[in-house]
């Protein structure tokens, strides 16, 4: 029986996650349940699958978790130091799926734990990934890519001494072929419908504006440790071909699969053994061909400022990370249009001087300097013409 934490689990990987526990009760039990503000569905996941510990982000959703949950036998706590406290507790797999950078402190607490991390929330490996591989060297804790691209290239991935190339996927999200500026008028409704995958909010915009696929370039230097240089990035509307990985010898090994997140995570919570999925089988013939295509960067700018923090290293993907996280909230609430996501990011790394080195306090600080920034963007944004202009440069 694996014991499970499950960080973020009233969100899409979070349920994605519990439906592959409630189909294998032999092999899986919930040890803790985490969210951030939704204490009810919380509450009812807690009835549901029996955990020993449930936590809630936001202390002021204490007292309505812990009146729900009165008489069950499970621990109720709430704000940022029960969330890491409880990735501490005993257990086989943390399962890593908050979103965001809020999501760092406790899967970090959970790989100094020495606890095995089936990591889907990538912001905290952007913002601190040296010091969460650094930890996971350390203690021995196994970090195992949820992320479809990053579990399929960790599927196939034999020498890592012999790759000479790893290439990931993208949709293309729901305006890969919209001219530029027709998604100046694009709203939120349109570019969280995402064209394969369901998914939530935040990844959602993410993957519109490709900013996705940039954060991805980042977890991917970090998880695999190759160069920058030998990350790629392919088109592939279909999203059946998640991954490749190009050997010295000239071989490319991929891995294939349906549009269903409950794919990679099954591997990651089987892991090193496999389980059974219920998600519908790839018919290939029907399918007929594959379709690839280059990114356009000139059309999606924010796959190419991610490369250039890629490049940059050091404290620069924290910043690019906080920045995206200020502006697509601030898209997805109205308060700017989806080329200003892509704009604030850019006008919040060219005023910011981070080539700190990578150290907890560092990312801390970085992090917050950043959503300060890129917060002041957006407010401009609202109030002058920064929009024409960063769109026109
Ligand atoms: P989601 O928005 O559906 O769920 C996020 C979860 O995090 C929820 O449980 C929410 O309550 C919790 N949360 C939000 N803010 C929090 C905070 N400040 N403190 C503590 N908890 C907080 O997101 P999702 O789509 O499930 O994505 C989760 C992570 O997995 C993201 O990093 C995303 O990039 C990554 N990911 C998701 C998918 C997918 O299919 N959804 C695929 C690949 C990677
Ligand atoms: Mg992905």
């Amino acid at each position: 029986m694996k014991r499970l934490t499950i960080l973020g689990a009233t969100g899409s990987v979070g349920a994605s996650t519990l439906d592959l526990v409630a189909r294998n009760p032999d092999r899986f039990s919930v040890t803790a349940l985490t969210a951030g503000k939704d204490w009810r569905r919380l509450a009812e996941l807690a009835r549901t699958f029996r955990p020993d510990h449930v936590v809630i982000a936001d202390e002021a959703a204490f007292a309505d978790l812990a009146e729900a949950l009165a008489g069950e036998p499970v621990t109720v706590s709430a704000g940022a130091a029960a969330l890491a406290a409880v990735a501490r507790e005993p257990a086989d797999l943390v399962v890593a799926a908050i979103v965001g950078a809020a999501g760092l402190p406790p899967t970090l607490a959970a790989v100094e734990a020495g606890i095995p991390v089936a990591l889907a929330n990538k912001e905290a490996l952007v913002c601190a990934g040296s010091l969460m591989t650094a930890a996971a060297a350390r203690t021995g804790a196994a970090l195992l890519p949820i992320d479809s691209e990053h579990n399929a290239i960790f599927q196939v991935l034999e020498d890592r001494s012999r790759v000479s190339r790893i290439v990931l996927t993208a949709s293309g999200g729901p305006f890969r072929q919209m001219p530029r500026e027709a998604m100046a008028a694009v709203t939120p409704a349109q570019a969280v419908k995402h064209p394969t995958w369901s998914m939530g909010a935040k990844i959602s915009i993410d993957s519109a504006t490709l900013m996705n696929k940039g954060l991805e370039l980042i977890e991917a230097w970090h998880l695999f440790g190759v160069r920058p240089d030998q990350l790629g990035v392919l088109v592939h509307p279909q999203s059946l071909v998640h991954g490749l990985v190009e050997y010295v010898d000239g071989s490319v090994l991929a891995q294939l699969g349906p549009a269903d997140m409950r794919v990679p995570i099954a591997h990651a919570l089987a892991w090193p053994e496999r389980i059974a999925t219920p998600v519908e089988r790839l018919d290939l013939a029907k399918i007929g061909r594959l379709e690839f295509e280059e990114p356009d960067r000139e059309r999606f700018p924010a796959l190419a400022l991610a490369e250039a923090a890629l490049a940059e290293g050091q404290c620069r993907p924290c910043v690019l990370n906080a920045a995206n996280e200020v502006a697509v909230a601030a898209f997805l609430e109205g308060r700017i249009g989806f080329l200003e996501i892509a704009a604030v990011v850019a006008a919040t790394l060219e005023a910011m001087d981070s080539r700190c080195p990578e150290s907890l306090a560092d990312v801390f600080e970085t992090d917050a300097r950043a959503r300060a920034v890129a917060q002041q963007y957006v407010t401009r944004v609202k109030q002058s013409s920064f929009a024409g202009q960063r769109a026109a440069g």
